[in-house]
C-alpha cells in the first residue's frame, strides 16, 4: 500500500486547540517526536506504520497525552480494548498488587487467580456455557473455536462434518486459520491453498452484503457453493462486523440459530470487539435474542492487558484430553488480575447501561452528521459506543478510502484521536470511545467530527 499524506514524517502547522478536553499546541506530527517515529520505521515492519502519527506517552480514562503538551479525546480505545478507560485506577492497582504479591506467570499449573477468573467469566456467560479456556489474543480464541468445531463435528455426524461457515467482509484475526475464516479476499492471497471447508456467505448488513438480508441468502449460498448442511460443523460470525460496525437483522440470526440446531452445527460468536458492554449490552449477541454455543472474546476483557478466552458448552470445551489444548500464557496472573478488576468496574460503574445511554446520543448524532453528506457517506452503522461512517465516492457506493483518511487526519489534528480507516476497502471511519467517556466530551468530539467532515467533504 502506498504511503498516504497522513503517514509522512513531515510536521504540518495546524491551528492551536485548547478546550477543557483537548489541547493541540504543536505541529502534527510533533517535530520532537520525529526521531521516535524514525526509529520505529527503521526497526519495525512497514505494516506497523499505518496509524496517525501521535506518539502516545500516557493515557487516562478517555484521553491520550503525548510528551509535548498535546491531549486528545480518544475515539479508538486502543483498538476497542480500554472499555473501562485507559489505565483505570482499579485495574492499575490490581496489576500492581498482583506483581507485588509475587506471581506473574503460572502456565497451566493451577492458581487461585485463574480459578477466580474462569468462574467469573462462566458466570457472566449465558447458562449452559460453563467452561472457559484462557488465551492471549483474539486470533488464538478464533483458532481455538475453529479447532473445537472441527473436532466436534465428526462426533455428531459423518467424518467430513468439518465445514465452518463464516461471512464475507468478516475479520477474525491475522493468523493462518483466523485469516482464512475471515471474509476479505485481499488479506488471504498469501495463503494460496485456502481450506475448501472454510466457506463464506454474504453478511446481511443491507449494504455491502446486498439489499436482501433474508436468511434465504445463507441457504442459497450453501447450495451454490456445494456445502451440504450435514457437513457443517459450525457457523461463526462477528457479532457486528468489526470493520464496518454492521449488525445483522435479529430475525436472520434467530433463523441461523434454529438452522444450527437442526443441522447439529455450533453457532460461534466472535465477540472479540463486541463483548463487555461495547454495544450497550453485556454481550453483543444479546441484541439478537440468541445464545451461541461458543463465544470468542478478547480486547475489552481486561481493558488493557493481553488476554482472550473461549467460553463454551462443557461437552465441546471438554473434547481434548488433559495436556492437549493448552497455551504457554493461558490465564497469565497479571492479565487475570486486570480482567477481574476490569469486569468489576464494568459492573460497579454500570458501564453497560452507560454505553447504551451514551450510545443513543452517539448513534443519533452520527446519523445526522452522515445525513448532511448523503453523496459521500453511504451508510452509518453501529450500536452503543461503536459505529462507522462508510465513506463512498460521490453518489455511489464505491468506497473512498482517501477521503476517509483525510477525515481521520483532520480529526487527529483537532485533538480527536481515531485509528486509521478500516473496514471495506479501508473506507470506514470507525468510532469507539472508552465506555467511560462523559456526555460533554462525547458531544464535543462529535462536533469535531462534524467540522472535519465539513472541511473535507463540504
Ligand atoms: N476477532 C475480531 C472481531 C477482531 O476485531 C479482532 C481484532 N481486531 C480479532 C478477532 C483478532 O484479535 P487479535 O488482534 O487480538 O488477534
Amino acid at each position: 500500500m502506498a504511503e498516504t499524506k497522513s503517514q509522512e514524517l513531515i510536521p504540518r502547522d495546524v491551528p492551536a486547540v485548547r478546550t477543557k478536553y483537548r489541547r493541540i499546541q504543536t505541529p502534527i506530527p510533533v517535530p520532537e517526536s520525529i526521531p521516535i517515529l524514525q526509529q520505529l520505521r527503521a526497526h519495525e515492519p512497514r505494516s506497523m506504520s499505518g496509524q496517525p502519527l501521535v506518539v502516545w506517552d500516557r493515557a487516562e480514562g478517555y484521553q491520550v497525552f503525548d510528551r509535548w503538551g498535546n491531549c486528545w479525546i480518544d475515539w479508538s480505545s486502543g483498538v476497542l480494548v480500554t472499555n473501562v478507560g485507559h489505565n483505570h485506577p482499579a485495574v492499575a492497582q490490581a496489576i500492581t498488587d498482583q506483581v507485588n504479591h509475587g506471581l506473574v506467570h503460572n502456565y497451566c499449573f493451577p492458581s487461585e487467580i485463574r480459578a477466580k477468573l474462569v468462574k467469573r467469566l462462566a458466570r457472566a456467560a449465558p447458562e449452559g456455557l460453563g467452561k472457559v479456556f484462557l488465551l492471549t489474543t483474539g486470533s488464538e480464541a478464533v483458532e481455538c473455536a475453529i479447532k473445537l468445531a472441527r473436532t466436534w463435528g465428526p462426533t455428531v455426524g459423518p467424518p467430513e462434518k468439518i465445514a465452518v461457515v463464516t461471512f464475507d467482509n468478516a475479520f477474525h484475526g491475522r493468523t493462518l486459520g483466523s485469516q482464512m475464516a475471515g471474509g476479505i479476499p485481499a488479506l488471504k492471497n498469501w495463503i494460496v491453498h485456502l481450506d475448501p471447508d472454510l466457506v463464506q456467505a454474504p453478511f446481511p448488513d443491507g449494504f455491502r452484503g446486498g439489499p436482501d438480508t433474508s436468511f434465504d441468502v445463507f441457504l442459497n449460498t450453501l447450495v451454490a457453493k456445494g456445502v451440504r448442511p450435514e457437513r457443517v460443523a459450525g457457523v461463526m460470525t462477528e457479532t457486528y462486523q468489526g470493520g464496518n460496525a454492521s449488525f445483522a437483522p435479529p430475525e436472520y440470526i434467530q433463523k441461523l440459530r434454529a438452522w444450527c440446531d437442526e443441522h447439529k452445527a455450533l453457532l460461534i460468536f466472535d465477540e472479540v470487539q463486541a463483548g463487555f458492554g461495547r454495544t450497550g449490552r453485556y454481550w453483543g449477541f444479546e441484541h439478537y435474542g440468541v445464545v451461541p454455543d461458543l463465544i470468542c472474546c478478547g480486547k475489552g476483557i481486561t481493558s488493557g492487558m493481553p488476554l482472550s478466552a473461549v467460553i463454551g458448552r462443557d461437552d465441546v470445551m471438554d473434547l481434548y484430553p488433559p495436556g492437549s489444548m493448552t497455551s504457554t500464557h493461558t490465564g497469565n496472573p497479571v492479565c487475570a488480575a486486570a480482567a477481574l478488576a476490569s469486569l468489576d468496574v464494568i459492573d460497579a460503574e454500570n458501564l453497560v447501561e452507560a454505553a447504551q445511554r451514551k450510545g443513543e446520543i452517539l448513534q443519533a448524532e452520527l446519523r445526522r452528521i452522515g445525513g448532511r453528506f448523503p453523496e459521500r457517506v453511504g451508510a452509518v452503522h453501529g450500536r452503543g459506543l461503536v459505529a462507522a461512517l462508510h465513506v463512498v465516492q460521490p453518489g455511489g457506493i464505491e468506497p473512498d478510502p482517501d477521503t476517509a483518511s483525510r477525515i481521520v487526519l483532520r480529526c487527529v489534528e483537532k485533538g480527536l484521536l481515531m485509528f486509521a480507516p478500516v473496514g471495506y476497502a479501508g473506507a470506514s471511519v470507525k468510532v469507539a470511545p472508552p465506555l467511560v467517556i462523559p456526555e460533554e466530551p462525547l458531544r464535543e468530539s462529535l462536533a469535531v467530527l462534524e467540522e472535519a467532515c465539513q472541511e473535507v467533504m463540504g
